[in-house]
């Protein structure tokens, strides 16, 4: 699969998320069992932990077509960019998408500020650069959609795995946006 066609993908199946109309054909033990022997994922989603962000359902996915990473607020991390990285150099995915939502929870955070303790405190600061980068008492909404922007980049310029395969033409990386109401994700 090209990375087109690994978008266009994605796109398909989230416009039949947004209109009630799941597929879920590849839910099931048959399905279980044609990937016991491996996975071949087509996109790599870097989202939000909120629950009411699920990429698999989202863009109306099976097992093993989607290699999840998902850490609040979608930030670029070691480890976030190591899993990636696994995705990218093993498992042959073509695409990367950064996925932010409305109303996150981490962005709202960060905007706010204040002492979070020492591990909540650590993963807001990935968010700072957005905020920074944001005008002046910007909404939390469009802070995300910077934060998602920014961490394109991170992905890129933090790995050399990520960073060659781009260079190469081999993935692709894009940002977007869900919307909690619609289910819509926009590609930014
Ligand atoms: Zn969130």
């Amino acid at each position: 699969m090209t990375t087109q066609e690994s978008l266009n993908r994605l796109k398909e199946g989230n416009a039949r998320f947004v209109a009630d109309k799941l597929d879920g054909k590849l839910q099931n033990s048959s399905r279980r069992d044609s990937i016991v022997g491996g996975q071949a994922p087509y996109a790599i989603i870097l989202g939000c932990a909120d629950s009411r962000v699920v990429p698999e359902l989202a863009f109306d996915t099976g097992l093993g077509e989607l290699f999840v990473v998902r850490v609040a607020g979608n930030v670029a991390n070691s480890s976030s960019i190591a899993s990636i990285e696994y995705a990218v150099a093993h498992l042959g995915s073509k695409l990367i998408v950064v996925l932010g939502h409305q109303s996150c929870g981490a962005v709202t955070a960060a905007v706010a500020g204040g002492d979070n303790g020492y591990n909540l405190n650590h993963l807001l600061s990935h968010i700072t650069p957005a905020i920074a980068a944001s005008k002046e008492g910007a909404a939390v909404n469009d802070v995300t959609k910077k934060n998602a922007e920014l961490t394109v980049g991170e992905l890129i310029s933090r790995s050399e795995i990520i960073r060659n395969a781009v260079e190469k033409g081999d993935v692709k990386v894009f940002h977007a946006y869900y919307n909690l109401d619609s289910g819509k994700v926009d590609f930014l």
